[in-house]
């Protein structure tokens, strides 16, 4: 038994004295840019969740939703009460709408508002929620939206959600992050929940 603590306190010494190496090794002060992609649960709560540490230490941070939901968003209910921003798309699912002209349309607008928050240095963290879409579906022009992203105030950090990130997206990002499904609880026939899906 001796042994064996010995054992894993000299291994938790030599991961302790590695881990600070690499930290002291990273000195670079920038924004982050983080994508967030795959099929499973937990992009956008992901997002959300840095959003509530962002706000949580007294920074300033902006969502932008570009597919609004059938349901109310409890994130915003909740982050719209401390002053967080946010701008949201003014139509229903996208695979739910089938006027590509109308999309187009709604999704410059909210783009237009993306782009606002993007130039300004006081905002830390802008969450584009469900923007990879935008581009799959060419509502948006991917050069413009990498363009922005290049261009915005260095020490903002940025998070992309949504599936089927575009390689030029993630080739353009910091950090990249593929939510893999295992299961969903909807493929057991469980209904969405107020409070755990949306
Ligand atoms: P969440 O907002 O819960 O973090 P997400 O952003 O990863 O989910 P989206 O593709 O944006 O996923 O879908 C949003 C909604 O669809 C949520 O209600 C979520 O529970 C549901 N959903 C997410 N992934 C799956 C899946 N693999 N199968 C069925 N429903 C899903
Ligand atoms: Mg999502």
């Amino acid at each position: 038994m001796a042994d064996k603590n010995e054992q894993h306190k000299k291994r938790q010494q030599k991961v302790k004295s590695e881990v600070d190496a690499r930290i002291a090794e990273a000195q670079t002060e920038q924004g982050v840019l983080q994508v967030i992609t795959g099929n499973g649960k937990g992009k956008s709560t992901s997002g959300f969740g840095t959003v509530a540490r962002c706000v949580g230490h007294g920074q300033k941070a902006a969502v932008v939703q570009f597919i609004k939901g059938l349901w109310e968003c409890g994130e915003r209910n909740l982050l719209a009460q401390v002053g967080v921003p946010f701008a949201v798309m003014e139509t229903g699912f996208t695979w739910e709408t089938q006027n590509r002209e109308a999309d187009t349309q709604a999704a410059q607008q909210t783009w237009q508002q993306a782009k606002v928050y993007l130039q300004d240095s006081s905002i830390d963290l802008v969450l584009l929620d469900e923007l990879t879409y935008m581009i799959t579906y060419d509502y948006l022009d991917l050069d413009e939206v990498l363009v922005a992203l290049q261009n915005r105030p260095p020490m903002q950090s940025v998070i992309i959600t949504g599936r089927g990130a575009h390689r030029r997206l993630t080739e353009l990002a910091d950090t990249v992050s593929e939510v893999r499904n295992v299961k969903h609880a909807f493929e057991a026939g469980i209904k969405a929940r107020a409070g755990f899906d949306y």
